[in-house]
């Protein structure tokens, strides 16, 4: 069964960049620009995960994360922040905000979709530290 991810981003380039990507791998992939309309959708959709760009124009990702880990809907939906910040400092915020996992921008083409997939529940590789 394919994988469903919910991918929010707002630079159109790094948004096609990462669909393409998923999509090459066999993912449905569901777009949202803003965290306003991804939580929207992730509330009206079932995904198997969810990638999260933390730098968003109103809503960041943080807040966003925040939302979605306290409602009983989507509190299970595994969430990968996905973030330009690669400061030590973003990714501990970044985890107590409650993402699960944390990947950096520029993606690697070669392991990205690797990366997205040890997050899916079941999956048998170890999350990335
Ligand atoms: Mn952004």
């Amino acid at each position: 069964m394919s994988h469903c991810i919910l991918v929010i981003e707002d630079n159109s380039l790094n948004l096609e960049l990462v669909t393409d990507l998923l999509e090459a791998a066999g993912c449905i992939v569901c777009q949202a620009r803003t965290a306003e309309e991804g939580l929207r959708l992730a509330r009206n959709a079932k995904f198997d995960l969810v990638l999260m760009d933390l730098s968003l124009p109103g809503m960041d990702g943080l807040a966003a994360t925040k939302v979605l880990k306290s409602d009983p809907l989507t509190l299970h939906l595994p969430v990968i922040a996905v973030t330009a910040h690669a400061m030590r400092g973003d990714h501990d915020t970044a985890l107590r905000a409650g993402c699960d996992g944390y990947l950096t921008k520029p993606i690697d083409t070669k392991t990205f979709v690797a990366q997205v997939f040890q997050f899916f529940p079941g999956s048998n590789s170890p999350p990335s530290k």
